[in-house]
């Protein structure tokens, strides 16, 4: 995966940070990162959305859909 066409917040966001830091990151995660941070929904990142309308990003457990991704590592 090249970060070239990636998301601009990859390398400080914390939802990526997590999935890469997961010693076996779920395949729903791994999509999420296909699709949105390294993919054609990159603008449609709930992260990415509400930093643009609150002007600060949401909790740290936020996945770019906008639910609560430690519920997936957690299991
Ligand atoms: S979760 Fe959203 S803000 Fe974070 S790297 Fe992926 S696309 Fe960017």
């Amino acid at each position: 995966m090249s970060e070239k066409y990636c998301c601009d917040r990859l390398l400080i966001c914390p939802f990526f940070k997590a999935v890469k830091e997961a010693e076996q990151p779920l395949d729903v995660l791994n999509e999420y990162v296909h699709v949105y941070c390294c993919g054609p929904f990159k603008d449609k990142c709930y992260r990415v959305q509400y930093l643009h309308r609150h002007g600060e990003p949401p909790g740290d457990n936020i996945a770019p859909s906008g639910l609560d991704f430690r519920q997936y590592t957690s299991l």
